[in-house]
């Protein structure tokens, strides 16, 4: 319906080209076309029709998927963060910084602590009392994973992140030990990311070890000098 105060339309391509404005369709609406029930009728009655007709939509995580709809991203995808952990259980991560310091998003938060001797071995000096990601503010760019000097940290698979509050995207250690858990028991791998068929870490970058200090633990234990 043609609003009678509204202000004039200019016809744009013939301010450009200075040509005629070309007639504008006034056409007048009738009774039925001003009422809009008829159009309201047809929208309900095309609403009906689909209701009945199969669902297009895939539930691609719930009870409902199929294996042939899901969408599994490949092993190399950037998803939600994991602490990867070495054969003793203790996570891999000493505290440096590196990843923090790399990350364009700034959303690495790391409180460094001592060590205890007896659980880490005397080769590791630090390990994070709190490790947090903001994953609202990653960008999933994966610098952190490039940036770790200890094969710490790595990147799962899991991109469907849902929740209604804004804290339950910070991941905490636990949870980002958790995601390690979890990730590795999808592949079939140990905790510590081992292959039991092959005895090799297919994860870690050179295959061959889950720390650049693996295997030297025992044999370094009690050599950290006091105070240091
Ligand atoms: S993936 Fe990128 S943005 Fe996300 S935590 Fe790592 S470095 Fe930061
Ligand atoms: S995850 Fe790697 S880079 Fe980040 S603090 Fe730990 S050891 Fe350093």
């Amino acid at each position: 319906m043609s609003d009678p105060h509204a202000a004039p339309s200019l016809d744009i391509r013939a301010v450009m080209t200075g040509e005629k404005p070309a007639p504008r369709d006034e056409r007048k609406l009738n009774f039925w076309e001003r009422m809009y029930l008829p159009e309201v009728v047809k929208g309900l009655i095309n609403t009906l029709k689909h209701m009945f007709k199969p669902s297009a939509t895939i539930d691609y995580v719930g009870p409902a998927s199929r294996p042939d709809q899901r969408h599994i991203a490949a092993v190399g995808y950037r998803g939600e963060h994991y602490l990867k952990v070495d054969d003793k259980g203790n996570e891999k991560c000493v505290a440096c910084f590196m990843c923090s310091t790399a990350c364009p998003a700034e959303c690495i938060t790391i409180v460094g602590e001592e060590t205890p001797v007896e659980q880490f071995g005397a080769q590791r000096f630090k390990h994070p009392k709190v490790f947090e990601i903001d994953m609202l503010k990653c960008i999933y760019c994966g610098m952190c994973v490039e940036a770790c000097p200890k094969d710490a940290i790595g990147m799962t698979t899991t991109y469907n992140q849902v929740n209604t509050k804004r804290s339950a995207f910070i991941y905490d250690k636990n949870r980002l030990l958790l995601n390690n858990d979890e990730f590795m028991k999808s592949l079939g791998l140990e905790r510590s990311g081992k292959d039991p068929k092959t005895n090799t870490y297919p994860l870690s970058p050179d295959g061959c070890g889950p720390d650049v200090t693996h295997g030297l633990a025992d044999f370094r234990v009690g050599q950290r000098q006091p105070g240091v």
